[in-house]
């Protein structure tokens, strides 16, 4: 069955490791449509809007998007695409594997998969500040909140993944011991629907401080891990570091009725138009999109090329120490397929 989906080439580099992208997915053999909308600067030069009404009904049409890096614009009057996205579609799971492919890293067998929840806790959007005399900003809030409906959903899912991958254990990360309400209430539904899954998948917890120290002594021990918001967002960026940088990890964006898979990294302005960038990223998100779509198979067969390619080390980009062009590196992937 044909595969419908949007693509977002973005900006600074984002044309180029995309259109690298769609040139291996197309030698893979995967029946895959592309309707290429914009988003990011190059969609404020064409519609002054960084996430356009048809940019939107696109996703909302192909319920897929792969997305290059968006330069959000500065000043006001521009929506957040990233806020944009993340409501408009609900992605409440944000999931970014690491895992060690590159020979010569100081850990060898990391194969972690973050599994972050994308609405809730502190990144929830309430915040103000507090007067107390004169002073305006005497005083800040931010509230962190979690909702059993929220803290279900992406425990389910990280379970869920874990069960379908084979995965043999799920780490439950928290701060409950301090945070005895909005982390005791998501320890406490993670700890529920573990047990929905005795016997397929091993369960542990960990707190956060004791499980960033273990990151960067141990993450061989690790396998998938669920936390939340904040959590999620340090530990997948230090999940990133272990393994060669954010350059080589992907990220999927999971919501009921859409998902968006993407790089982690940003446009890289420094190196844009220069044909030069590692496109890893965006074709790992790639593979994440294709596996989405029940095309497992395929995805883990390109998967497989990519990570032959980078550890062979023979046409590699510059960035994991390689001189070879984008346009070499995908064409040594394809070789590969
Ligand atoms: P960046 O990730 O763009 O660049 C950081 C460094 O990593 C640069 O030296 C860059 O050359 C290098 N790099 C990044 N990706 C690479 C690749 N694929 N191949 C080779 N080298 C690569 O981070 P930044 O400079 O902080 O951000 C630049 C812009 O990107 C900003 O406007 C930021 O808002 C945006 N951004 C967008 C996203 C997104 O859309 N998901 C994510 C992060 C940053």
């Amino acid at each position: 069955m044909t595969i419908h989906a949007t693509l977002i080439p973005g900006d600074g580099i984002g044309p180029e490791v995309t259109d690298a992208t769609v040139r291996l997915i197309a030698a893979s053999g995967a029946d895959i449509t592309w309707d290429r909308q914009l988003a990011g600067m190059a969609a404020v030069a064409a519609h002054n809007d960084p996430m356009p009404d048809q940019t939107i009904a696109s996703i909302k049409r192909t319920k897929l998007a792969l997305k290059g890096p968006l330069e959000t614009p500065s000043g006001k009057g521009f929506r957040s695409i990233n806020v944009a996205l993340r409501k408009e579609f609900d992605l409440y799971a944000n999931v970014r594997p690491a895992k060690t492919v590159l020979p010569n890293l100081r850990f060898k067998d990391v194969d972690i998969i973050l599994v972050r929840e994308n609405t809730e806790g502190l990144y929830i959007g309430i915040e103000n500040y507090i007067k107390i005399g004169t002073d305006e900003r005497a005083a800040a809030q931010s509230i962190a909140v979690v909702t059993r409906y929220g803290a279900e959903r992406i425990h389910r899912y990280a379970f869920d993944l874990a069960v379908r991958l084979g995965r043999k254990k799920v780490t439950l990360v928290h701060k409950a011991n301090i945070l005895k309400y909005s982390q005791g209430l998501f320890l406490d539904v993670g700890r529920e629907i573990a047990k929905e899954y005795t016997g397929k998948v091993a369960v542990e917890e960990r707190i956060v401080d004791a499980c960033a120290m273990e990151l960067v002594s141990k993450p061989e021990r690790y396998d998938v891990i669920v936390t939340t918001n904040l959590f999620g967002d340090i530990l997948s960026d230090l999940t990133s570091g272990l393994v060669g940088g954010l350059g080589l990890t992907p990220g999927a964006n999971i919501g009921k009725d859409a998902a968006i898979f993407e790089a982690v990294h940003g446009t890289a302005p420094d190196i844009a138009g220069k044909g030069i960038a590692n496109p890893t990223a965006v074709m790992l998100a790639a593979c994440q999109m294709l596996d989405h779509a029940g095309q497992g198979a395929l995805a883990t067969r390109i998967q497989n090329a990519i990570e032959t390619v980078l550890r062979e080390q023979k046409a590699i980009t510059g960035d994991v120490g390689g001189t070879a062009s984008t346009a070499q590196f995908t064409d040594a992937v394809i070789a590969h397929l």
